[in-house]
């Protein structure tokens, strides 16, 4: 696993690392997911931080608007059901307590900057696919994370062109 080195201080400039209280994990629930939770809790463990964990379901509707004609709220249900156990499931693994889980709908990047707000977040750690070029250097929901933050974002290298140390 290897930081992507994109640190980004908006808040305080003189904040070290040790500085951090509160960190707000962001988990898409993949397998990706499992690098990025180490760093953030390798974080938290030398901060002494309280690690923070989200994931945002994103609403059929606003994936798909008016294109598909039926009722969807039966399998959004069960969409809701299923990340409920597994962000449960993850979260314990991991060691955070149930207070501490953020389970929400919306769009990923500004429902990430909303509890790290309402919660007085430090820092976020979201996970970066690095795809080749510029534009796709921190993929979507990173880049849209980095980009409407007020506090430091940290994206950890995940996928294939991770390196594993
Ligand atoms: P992406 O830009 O979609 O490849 O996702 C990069 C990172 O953004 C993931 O590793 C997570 O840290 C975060 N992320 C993506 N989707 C979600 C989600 N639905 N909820 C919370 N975090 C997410």
């Amino acid at each position: 696993m290897q930081m992507c080195g994109v640190w980004s201080r908006h808040r305080d400039c003189e904040s070290d690392m040790g500085a951090y209280s509160r960190i707000l994990l962001a988990v898409d629930l993949t397998e990706d997911c499992r690098h990025v939770a180490e760093r953030a809790t390798a974080i938290a463990g030398e901060s002494d931080a309280e690690l923070h964990i989200i994931h945002v379901i994103e609403p059929l509707s606003l994936a798909y608007g008016g294109d598909i004609p039926m009722d969807l709220s039966s399998v959004q249900d069960q969409i809701h059901e299923q990340a409920k156990s597994h962000l449960a499931e993850f979260s314990s693994e991991i060691g955070i307590p149930e207070q501490q889980r953020h389970l929400v709908f919306g769009r990923p990047d500004s429902e990430i900057h909303r509890i790290a707000s309402e919660e007085g977040v430090d820092v976020i750690v979201v996970g970066s696919h690095g795809r080749h070029g510029l534009a796709l250097l921190l993929g979507s929901t990173a880049n849209g994370v980095l980009h409407g933050a007020t506090c430091d974002v940290l994206a950890v290298r995940v996928g294939d062109d991770a390196r594993h140390d």
